[in-house]
């Protein structure tokens, strides 16, 4: 239909997921300005969609940019899911395909993208009626690990760390902020960080949202810092296989980033960023590492922050990249949304 399709053989994987209004955006009618087509297609602020509303006789608009035109940008992911997915839906068509490289020894990394609300840490974490696919994605590692424990010695190790103001706090075990090293075995490591062992992915989950309750938060307004930080969530995993001298590493990343709103006005979208006071450094850093793989140059500016300093092993190369764009299909967050699809559609020409 002369949109193009994704490439099907690049490392990055972009998928967009939109969230169900709240009852904010349902209250105050505010227009759902998100059309989704298929499981690959969107339309943001489509224009056959404008449908007057009356009240008392009157034609209101609907809309809080009445004069603006509608956009009407047609955009093509991966994947869509629309807002009555489910996590586990997610998860199927995501994360749950790492397991085969992880397996082969390659690094994967998963970020959640999007403003502050638009359902990162839904997606990443959820609740006990939801889980997240954080721990979707281990309880089918754990699965993988019984299938082949007669033929592998498996040692599994997580952290949880955030990164917030350019400095590493561990998340389960706080204290002084802690500095990165490169290790012979698994790269890029997190010195002094507490690694713990986990049997099950039921401990993993409570570690989890423990950890996330620690993330650095503002006394009055928990949003107002808390979507400052990325919180970084890292399998690490060793396998020997038995019989043989054969030992295999590779590491998950599951990274829910800071909120992408302070772009909107500032612009971390464009052809090439520009750094301003109010930028989230390491936000800013991993668009221009993502935008740098993305148009094949060699060099790729990973030491620009911390964030891309620990994970600069785990993007491009041999390693697998999941980019999740949160979104509210809500009028009121219309530029934090167009903003995020405009960075997602970036990203996925890896
Ligand atoms: P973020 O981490 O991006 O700031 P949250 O994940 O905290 O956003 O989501 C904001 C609110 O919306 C939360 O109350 C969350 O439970 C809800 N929410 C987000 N995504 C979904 C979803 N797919 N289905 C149901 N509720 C969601
Ligand atoms: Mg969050």
């Amino acid at each position: 239909s002369g949109v193009p399709r994704v490439s099907p053989n690049c490392n990055i994987r972009v998928i967009v997921r939109v969230r169900p209004t709240n009852e904010k955006e349902q209250q105050e009618n505010y227009q759902n300005v998100v059309k989704v087509i298929d499981d690959q297609m969107l339309i943001f602020d489509p224009k056959d969609d404008e449908q007057p509303f009356f009240y008392h006789g009157v034609q209101q608009k609907r809309r809080d940019l009445l004069k603006k035109p509608k956009r009407d940008v047609t955009f093509v992911f991966d994947r869509v899911f629309n807002d009555n997915s489910s996590n586990i839906e997610v998860f199927t068509n995501s994360t749950k395909s790492l397991i085969d490289a992880l397996m082969d020894g390659c690094n994967c990394s998963v970020f959640a993208y999007g403003a502050t609300g638009a359902g990162k840490t839904f997606t990443m974490i959820g609740n006990t009626e939801c889980p997240g696919i954080t721990y979707l994605t281990m309880r089918e590692l754990f699965q993988r690990k019984n299938d082949l424990s007669a033929e592998r010695e498996f040692e599994l190790m997580v952290t949880y760390i955030e990164v917030y103001n350019e400095l590493v706090k561990d998340l389960l075990n706080p204290g002084q902020p802690l500095n990165l090293r490169e290790d012979s075995k698994f790269g890029v490591v997190i010195s002094g960080v507490k690694g713990h062992k986990i049997n099950d992915p039921e401990e993993m989950f409570n570690l989890l949202r423990q950890g996330n309750k620690r993330r650095t938060q503002h006394p009055t307004d928990a949003n107002a810092e808390s979507s400052r930080s990325h919180a970084v969530f890292q399998v690490y995993i060793q396998m020997t296989i038995k019989g043989t001298r054969e030992v295999r590493r590779a590491k998950l990343s599951m990274i829910d980033l800071a909120g992408s709103e302070r772009g909107s006005s500032t612009g971390y979208v464009g052809a090439r960023f520009k750094e301003g006071a109010n930028i989230n450094k390491s936000l800013l850093a991993l668009g221009n590492c993502i935008n740098s793989l993305a148009d094949g140059h060699r060099h790729v500016p990973y030491r620009d922050s911390k964030l891309t300093r620990l994970l600069k092993d785990s993007l491009g190369g041999n390693c697998h990249t999941i980019m999740i764009a949160n979104i509210s299909p809500s009028s009121l967050s219309f530029d934090d949304t167009y903003n995020t699809l405009k960075y997602a559609n970036q990203a996925k020409r890896i």
